[in-house]
């Protein structure tokens, strides 16, 4: 849904402009970090409606952040895909097991990018209505 908050955790600058771009046309908005450190940070403040996490992080890594937002009640409930090079062999369902709410390959596939975003926002907006 547009006007949503979706916060952009990843190193890589071509990637974080490219995934910014294509949510700001899609009318989201995006704030973005460097770091899982300042990711955490930024997730407690702004409570986004999503969180996109790269796996490979400097410092901290993405699943060891997926932790600390799971065990603070601030952001436990913040749905967060995890975004990860190809290479990596990481598997979807390895991923979601950890507790991911979605998996994405970089590069990213702009429409199976975009589809799984909009799947994780409607269905934690799902959840949210439920409970
Ligand atoms: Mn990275």
């Amino acid at each position: 849904m547009a006007g949503e908050l979706i916060l952009i955790v990843e190193d890589n600058e071509k990637n974080r402009k490219l995934v910014r771009d294509v949510l700001q046309v899609k009318g989201y908005i995006t704030i973005e970090t460097e770091t899982a450190e300042e990711g955490i940070h930024l997730a407690q403040e702004s409570q986004p409606a999503l969180i996109l996490m790269d796996i490979q992080l400097p410092g901290m890594d993405g699943i060891t952040a997926l932790k600390h937002l799971r065990a603070d009640p601030k952001t436990r409930d913040i749905p967060v895909i995890a975004v990860t090079a190809s290479a990596m062999m990481h598997k979807r369902e390895a991923m979601l097991a950890e507790g991911f709410a979605g998996y994405q390959n970089k590069p990213i596939s702009i429409k199976d990018f975009l589809e799984e975003v909009g799947k994780v926002l409607e269905a934690h907006r799902g959840a949210r209505a439920a409970s």
